[in-house]
């Protein structure tokens, strides 16, 4: 990286990257598609690059890196899970924000692709409008992400009324303080550290035990069900998302 790139990241990363300054990279073979595509998230002022295919993709990365991709599963030649595992073992690419698209009703395809290192999914038909909210909330997760890598980690996350702290091992609800196991407590961090994000059961067994762990799907669910009862009214703020997994509710939904 030049000086004077290196500067104007770090400017960027002080201020929030304007919408205007985001590159969107659609993958997407259906011409219709990437029209819609492209036509809404330029609407909405963001810079648009497009390709056909993953291979065509991985060019366009290697000339000029986007902010986000939106990924489309369903490819000629090399398939979209296949380009993101690629993307994930790439440093340079690692952390760059995917949005993949699936057939409705696809749920192996939306865990498969969470599982291979997805940030969020969406299903066609999709509406443009929504699309564009899942888009604007991975750009900003993924900011906030850089600025918590750059400060102190952080051992506290405030979310609604929870406050939950990974020192003292301790969560309060409402200022009532709430008795987890180990491995409730994992789940709940890992969960609300990313709010609106969609974990698998084998991501969540894979943060709290390990890539290797027999610990069971169902066994995940159970212990959701626990974690729910003991946080109260506040247990619906850890959602189910039908066929695919869990997430920690966003605020203002
Ligand atoms: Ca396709």
């Amino acid at each position: 990286m030049s000086q004077s790139t290196e500067i104007t990241a770090k400017a960027r990363k002080r201020e929030g990257t304007p919408v205007g300054d985001c590159t969107v990279m659609v993958v997407e073979d259906e011409p219709d598609l990437q029209d819609l595509l492209r036509y809404n998230l330029n609407r909405q002022g963001y810079k648009v690059v497009c390709a056909d295919s993953a291979e065509q993709g991985l060019k366009q990365i290697q000339r000029q890196p986007p902010n986000l991709i939106v990924l489309d599963l369903m490819l000629p030649g090399m398939d979209g899970l296949e380009f993101c595992r690629l993307l994930r073992k790439d440093p340079q690419t690692a952390n760059l924000p995917v949005l993949i698209l699936t057939a409705k009703g696809e749920e192996a395809d939306i865990v498969t692709g969470l599982d291979t290192g997805a940030d969020d999914y969406l299903a066609k038909p999709f509406s443009p409008r929504v699309m564009l909210a899942r888009v604007k909330a991975l750009l900003r997760r993924g900011q906030t992400a850089t600025e918590g890598d750059s400060g102190s980690q952080s051992n506290l996350i405030s979310v609604k009324a929870m406050a939950i702290d990974s020192d003292k091992h301790e969560v309060r609800v409402a200022g009532r303080r709430v008795d987890l196991t180990a491995t409730e407590f994992k789940m709940l961090w890992l969960l609300a550290s990313k709010p609106g994000r969609v974990f698998t059961r084998q991501q969540i067994i894979t943060a709290i035990h390990g890539q290797y762990a027999a610990v069971t799907d169902r066994s995940v669910d159970v212990q959701i069900v626990t974690l729910r009862r003991k946080l109260g009214e506040h247990g619906s703020d850890v959602e189910t998302v039908r066929g695919v997994g869990y997430r920690f509710r966003e605020s203002g939904d």
